[in-house]
């Protein structure tokens, strides 16, 4: 081989790597609902849930109103220990939403209301606060706090996984809107997922530094 073609040759093996780097980047860095194959898929409810989402109900059967919902029109019911309700629009009640990535949640909340600690495995939120005034915020990996206050109007973003939480700090009742980018953010209540499940005690005790009388304290508040 010449010394021509081995130029030749080397260029051609640094392009494959290239357009194989650029073709393989997005998958290995892909963090959200998977890309859809279809428009749309409206999810058919009544089937069972697949290995990554839901059966599409027949296209001729498809209608406008499956990409409506009304599940967000009306205030949740605050009267709670918590004084907050969150009100979830997700693939699981809302058929339209399967395949695209998208989900949508109204949080309101009573005077001093909370929407306790929680994280969403799989999706970023960005919140918009349509009536009152929020002490909100998330906490990273480093356990760093980002906590700032929103009034009526503002937006913030909880980036996904992270810990976040919203307190209504005004002296009326407060309404935020969620859009989360996920068809089934989920979500997993800090406190309830440690202290309502029968963890072992030793885990409780090592891990929040505290007794087991007071281990049993809190399971107690979780376990009503
Ligand atoms: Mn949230």
């Amino acid at each position: 081989m010449g010394v021509v073609s081995r130029v030749h040759m080397a260029g051609v093996w640094v392009t494959l790597a290239a357009v194989l780097f650029v073709a393989l980047v997005p998958m290995a860095i892909m963090a959200a609902d998977g890309d859809p194959l279809q428009d749309f898929c409206v999810a058919d409810l009544a089937s069972a849930t697949t290995l990554n989402g839901k059966v599409c109900k027949p296209l001729a059967q498809v209608v406008a109103t499956d990409f409506k919902s009304s599940l967000l029109n009306k205030a949740g019911n605050t009267n709670n220990a918590n004084s907050a309700a969150v009100t979830a629009a997700n693939v699981d009640n809302f058929a339209g939403l399967n395949t695209l990535g998208i989900s949508m949640a109204r949080i309101d909340f009573a005077k001093g209301g909370l929407n306790v600690p929680h994280t969403h495995p799989r999706a970023s939120e960005i919140l918009f606060v349509a009536e009152g005034t929020l002490y909100v915020g998330f906490v990273d990996t480093n356990n760093t706090l980002f906590a700032t206050t929103l009034n009526k109007g503002d937006v913030f973003v909880f980036p996904r996984g992270l810990v976040h939480f919203q307190l209504n700090i005004g002296n009326y009742p407060a309404v935020a809107i969620a859009a989360l980018g996920s068809q089934n953010p989920g979500v997993q209540q800090i406190a309830p997922a440690l202290f309502t499940p029968d963890i072992n005690d030793q885990v409780l005790t090592k891990a929040f530094k505290i007794t087991q009388q007071e281990v049993n304290s809190i399971q107690a508040k979780f376990r009503v």
